[in-house]
């Protein structure tokens, strides 16, 4: 009987133990998980400036300047192909160096923490400055492949400090052309695409990236979704994820300015635009692209909940999707 007891004991001990080990896991980054399957994974949610955001006295970066968040990085996509063993990076942000890390942990044991290719989307800081840390002062990396459209690899070729990545042979430009498939292997294909945005060095594009099974759309940065000449609504139907720029969440957080006056599609926008679809077509929306005064990038906010209660999802960090 006793030991019936201090079985039974045992027992109980052991899965309450069990219960608060799980409750005590972080969120982050334990979801980590090693896949098998081609797949997309977020490895920053955050506008150029990422966050904290210099000089903000706001209450959406004070707290965070005295406990950072690792979680608040700037936008960059990671896509996994481990049936060839080779990995993707789309954006070189200002966080690279630790995204790289991240994305390394959904890898192979033995894979590198260099990607295979890098895919940019434009000449803004939040999208190509990461590439400076494969220089001379930092990796001094060998011919990394990098993905840019004609004028964005002029501009790398022609400014230092981005020629010297070149002339070091840091990294090897690939020159991409707007709507142009380029096939990275018999499952995985890439295909740019031109978008309206500040263009001042460099085109703008949006990507779409082909799996074997699924289909992504990334556009992290546009203007107006009606100064497009393509129909949002039908690439969103071509698709099965689509992440787009959701750069401010309504007209509050720019001081009740007109929103019509700045480029973006503001979420409250996006939403109305999208508010026909089925809930089919919503649940394939991924807002990302957050400045650091958009609600949206907190979890709990009002605004937060708004949005997943309309259908819609937010990006965040470590979430992944099979392609
Ligand atoms: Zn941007
Ligand atoms: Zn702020
Ligand atoms: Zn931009």
């Amino acid at each position: 009987m006793k030991l019936l007891q201090t079985f039974f004991l045992s027992i109980i001990l052991s899965s309450s133990f069990i219960a608060q080990e799980i409750e005590l896991k972080p969120q982050f980054p334990s979801q980590q998980e090693k896949t098998t399957e081609i797949s997309l994974v977020i490895l920053g949610n955050v506008q150029d400036a990422g966050f904290p955001h210099i000089a903000c006295q706001k209450d959406c970066c004070t707290a965070l300047f005295e406990n950072p968040d690792k979680s608040r990085k700037v936008v960059s996509l990671g896509i996994l192909d481990p049936l060839n063993d080779k990995k993707y990076l789309f954006e070189a942000t200002p966080d690279i160096t630790s995204q790289l890390k991240l994305f390394k942990n959904y890898a192979s044991e033995n894979s590198k923490e260099v990607p295979d290719g890098i895919f940019l989307t434009h000449a803004h800081i939040g999208h190509y400055t990461g590439l400076m840390y494969f220089g001379k002062e930092a990796m001094n990396a060998s011919n990394i492949p990098v993905y840019a459209m004609p004028k964005m690899k002029v501009f790398l070729e022609s400014n230092g400090p981005w020629s010297q990545l070149m002339v070091n042979k840091n990294i090897l430009i690939h020159e991409l052309n707007h709507k142009k498939e380029l096939v990275l292997s018999k499952d995985l294909k890439v295909i740019p695409f031109l978008v309206p945005h500040r263009d001042e060095y460099s085109e703008t594009v949006g990507y779409k990236i082909l799996g074997p099974n699924k289909k992504a759309l990334f556009i992290p940065d546009i203007d107006k979704w009606e100064k497009w000449d393509t129909d949002i609504i039908k690439e969103i139907a071509d698709v099965d994820y689509a992440f787009l720029d959701a750069t401010f969440y309504d007209g509050a957080e720019i001081n009740n300015r007109d929103i019509s006056e700045i480029p973006h599609p503001f979420i409250i926008e996006s939403m109305k635009r999208f508010s026909g679809l089925s809930s089919e077509e919503k649940n394939k929306i991924y807002f990302i692209h957050f400045n650091h005064t958009n609600p949206a990038l907190d979890p709990e906010s009002s605004q937060t909940k708004i949005i997943l209660q309309k259908g819609f999802h937010i990006a965040r960090i470590n979430e992944t999707f099979q392609l």
